[in-house]
């Protein structure tokens, strides 16, 4: 397990400024715990990517709205989806970890969390509109496969519990 000063001052946690509820918040101790636990290698990858590519967004559970700058850090690019072009617009990757989190098992926070770092560590597409969805299912296998890989089967399998009673909003 990775020293939990080196990883709350590493680039991979979340900038303090944008999640306010920094004590004792689930997603916040969630965070803490994959980051700690993850192989040398996908730390490393995490820091990196949280450096000038991605970027959490944490809202407080009271906050009720916010008008808030993310600033662009890819290009905009011509994409093809399907046999059409699409013009995507400059860009920034947002990790987004829902409020409701607070409410849930630290086990389900955990792997929602490890789960999301594991599409970021895999660079997986953002495109809103999905060319087809066995590319979407296959990205969801990927990102659950690699949470696996780093040490959450516990959290996970719970998460798949949690899941089965609930269809259909997995992120
Ligand atoms: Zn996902």
């Amino acid at each position: 397990m990775r020293d939990p000063e080196k990883v709350m001052f590493g680039q991979a946690f979340p900038y303090m400024g944008l999640s306010p509820d920094v004590e004792g918040g689930r997603r916040l101790m969630a965070i803490m715990t994959v980051l700690r636990g993850v192989p040398e290698d996908a730390y490393d990858r995490l820091c990196g990517l949280f450096t000038d590519k991605y970027i959490w967004f944490i809202p407080a559970y009271d906050e009720l709205g916010r008008v808030h700058p993310f600033h662009a850090t890819n290009d905009g690019e011509v994409v093809e989806i399907g046999d059409r072009q699409v013009m995507m617009m400059p860009s920034v990757p947002v990790v987004y970890l829902s409020p409701l989190l607070e409410q849930r098992a630290i086990s389900i926070v955990t792997a929602v969390v490890a789960h999301e770092l594991a599409h970021v560590f895999l660079r997986h597409s953002l495109t809103f509109i999905q060319p087809d969805m066995d590319d979407y299912n296959r990205q969801e296998d990927e990102a659950w496969e690699l949470g696996l890989t780093w040490g959450f089967e516990e959290q996970i399998k719970r998460y798949r519990l949690y899941r089965g009673r609930f269809r259909g909003e997995e992120g």
